[in-house]
């Protein structure tokens, strides 16, 4: 189980836990989006099953999205800062993650389905 969580967010493939998925990881700044493997470098495993395999990850990034808005706003809470700010901040927070929440989320949805 700890080696599955450690292999998702060392962005391993889901068959042998080895091989990356993704070739590049992304640059928010030069807006490249992250590359990722057709098929896993070292098993050979197909990491999109069938067109569209990676639709339902769009609810993963979401739950990623809310658990990462549901902290800052703690941490908001906890540091007294007023409300007024705090759409700002999660705007800034939700693009700087914008890239990591798109691997982990289509990492735990093929650690999901395999
Ligand atoms: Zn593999």
């Amino acid at each position: 189980m700890l080696k599955t969580v450690k292999s998702i967010f060392r962005q391993k493939c889901p068959n042998c836990e080895e091989g990356s998925v993704f070739h590049s990881n992304g640059n928010i700044l030069r807006m490249k989006s992250p590359g990722m493997n057709e098929n896993c470098p070292v098993c050979g495993h197909k990491f999109e099953k069938e067109p569209g395999y990676f639709i339902g990850a769009m609810y993963m990034s979401y739950g990623l999205s809310l658990a990462e808005l549901g902290g800052l706003f703690l941490l908001w809470q906890l540091t007294g800062l007023p409300l007024s700010g705090f759409i700002y901040a999660a705007i800034v927070l939700l693009v700087a993650l914008m890239f990591l929440n798109f691997r982990l989320a289509r990492i735990i949805w093929m650690y999901l389905f395999r």
